[in-house]
């Protein structure tokens, strides 16, 4: 069985921890490798090498950095293919949904190839007599990433393009349920000409991702994931005095007013709720039918989903795959007790579904809970499987509420026809990114992807501009080179009005 390795130094590391964990292919059931788990020790030989990395890598030109950025970019149009179907094999998504993750990951990779652009600092001539001051934007260090399963290749891509191309170095510690992308993106920078130690991985669990916290080589933290983990991520990076970005779970609602198209609303919820059988954290949790729409709604998801393909993400004619492993598997499908118990109707149950798969996959088919009420464990729970709550509401003002009151803030959708709707919902909805007929609402490269509330702990979004502030630290610089030698000396504080 394979084993995969840390990558420190641009090579294979297989580290000094005999401590390993299984990775399965989901569709199958089966395991197909063994991933290594880092010791303290080997966290601190992949930071070793990354601040040693870090002073010719800093500065180095411009050119020299997005000139490998640019080469990283060709190999991963070339590689594309292999790196879905390893996302494919690991994380069970369709094909089509794997090429998506990668299509989005590459939208960052060439955002950073202009960062040329976007480190320009600021000037100003003349602040005070012969005084100019100029601002610069330097890189921190050696930066980190932690991130979660369900884009093992996009999430990683969201963060080290960027704080690679300002100047920084990087230790990923990726998923240890789908790590396999990891490795495969060290290799394409090594190719591309990224100098050794500049790039490093380290797999496993909380003994890593500890170390990375408390390490005092390590200047700022990435973080995707739950928002438990999120929350205490970011209060212990704190405490280490890091720079953090914790970035967490989700409820995202989509609400659908009664004049919208109910047709695309419906296939919308369907795309969103049960696209890549729910594991996304801009999936669609929660569709709240507003003004009497919920049955039209109900009824038209039921149709959509008769004919819906739940199987392994390598046959083509699949929508849906499995979901990431066993034990998920039956913590999500225990929501739909739960959820009847508490008095909601289970509306759609995907534990009936046929699936055109291996029996010994992870699988279970769309499910849709019906009269969902705030009280109830399905809805303030990130459920994070092809579970859709459906809540009705009176009217949009309830809607808003309801939102208000959730807790989390990731993304919100409004499906509508009415424009005055639409622009109060964008205006006051309780989220950081939000959809207008659009159902994920995951934001282009050149914006960046946050949400508000329990979905993100810290200041700065992720890539896009953000990205650039958060991995780059500015130094403001005032200087005077004519007539040195004149000043007399003067105790005062000085000012721009002094001279
Ligand atoms: P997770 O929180 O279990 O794991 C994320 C990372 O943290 C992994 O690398 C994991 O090894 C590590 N980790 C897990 N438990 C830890 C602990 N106790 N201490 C230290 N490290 C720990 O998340 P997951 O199950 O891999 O991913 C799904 C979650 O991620 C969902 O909640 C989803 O909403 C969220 N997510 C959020 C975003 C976003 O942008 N807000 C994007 C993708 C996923």
């Amino acid at each position: 069985m394979k084993t995969l390795s840390h990558w420190i130094n641009a090579t294979d590391y297989a580290g000094e921890s005999p401590r390993r964990g299984p990775v399965f292919n989901p569709a199958t059931g089966q395991q197909t490798a063994e991933v290594n788990f880092a010791s303290v020790a080997d966290v601190d030989a992949a930071v070793a090498a990354a601040l040693a990395a870090w002073p010719a890598w800093s500065s180095s030109s411009l050119a020299t950095r997005t000139g490998v950025l640019f080469r990283f970019r060709e190999l991963l149009v070339q590689n594309a293919d292999t790196l879905r179907d390893l996302i494919v094999s690991e994380h069970g998504k369709v094909a089509s949904d794997a090429a998506g993750e990668v299509a989005r990951g590459l939208d960052v990779v060439e955002f950073a190839c202009g960062i040329a652009h976007l480190l320009k600092g600021e000037f100003s001539e003349g602040a005070s007599t012969g005084v100019n001051v100029h601002s610069l934007r330097q890189s921190l260090g050696v930066v980190a990433g932690i991130t979660p399963f369900n884009f093992p290749a996009m999430v990683p891509m969201w963060m080290f393009p960027i704080a690679l191309a300002a100047g920084n170095t990087f230790v990923l510690k990726p998923s240890e349920k789908d790590p396999s992308c990891a490795n495969f993106l060290a290799g394409l920078l090594r190719d591309a000409g990224l100098p050794a130690g500049v790039f490093n991985v380290v797999h496993g669990d909380r003994v890593a991702v500890e170390r990375i916290l408390e390490h005092p080589d390590i200047a700022a933290v990435s973080f995707v994931g739950s928002t438990a983990v999120a929350r205490s991520i970011y209060e212990t990076a704190a405490h280490y005095g890091k720079r953090v970005q914790a970035l967490g779970g989700a409820k995202n609602h989509m609400v659908v007013l009664p004049d919208a198209d109910l047709a695309d609303a419906a296939e919308a919820a369907v795309s969103a709720g049960f696209g890549s059988a729910g594991e996304r954290c801009m999936a669609a949790s929660v569709l709240v039918a507003v003004g009497g729409c919920g049955d039209e709604l109900v009824d038209l998801i039921r149709k959509r989903v008769d004919h819906l393909t739940v199987g392994p993400g390598t046959q083509s004619s699949s929508e849906m795959g499995p979901l990431i492993t066993k034990e998920h598997r039956d913590k999500v499908a225990s929501y739909l007790g739960i959820g009847e118990g508490e008095g909601a109707t289970l509306a759609i149950d995907g534990r009936t579904h046929t699936i055109d798969g291996e029996s010994e996959g992870f699988w279970l088919g769309p499910c849709l809970i019906d009269d969902v009420t705030p009280d109830m464990k399905v809805y303030t729970d990130e459920i994070f499987g092809p579970v859709l709550s459906v809540v009705r509401v009176n009217t949009l003002d309830d809607a808003l509420g309801l939102i208000a009151r959730n807790g989390y803030g990731n993304g919100a959708a409004i499906f509508t026809s009415d424009g005055a709707a639409a622009q109060r919902f964008e205006t006051e909805v309780e989220a950081g990114m939000v959809g207008i007929n659009v159902a994920i609402p995951v934001p282009v490269a050149y914006y960046s992807f946050g949400g508000w509330n329990d979905s993100l702990f810290g200041d700065l979004h992720v890539y896009g501009p953000d990205g650039v502030k958060f991995y780059t630290r500015t130094k403001a610089v005032t200087s005077r080179w004519r007539n040195i030698g004149s000043s007399q000396s003067s105790l005062s504080f000085p000012t721009t009005k002094s001279s």
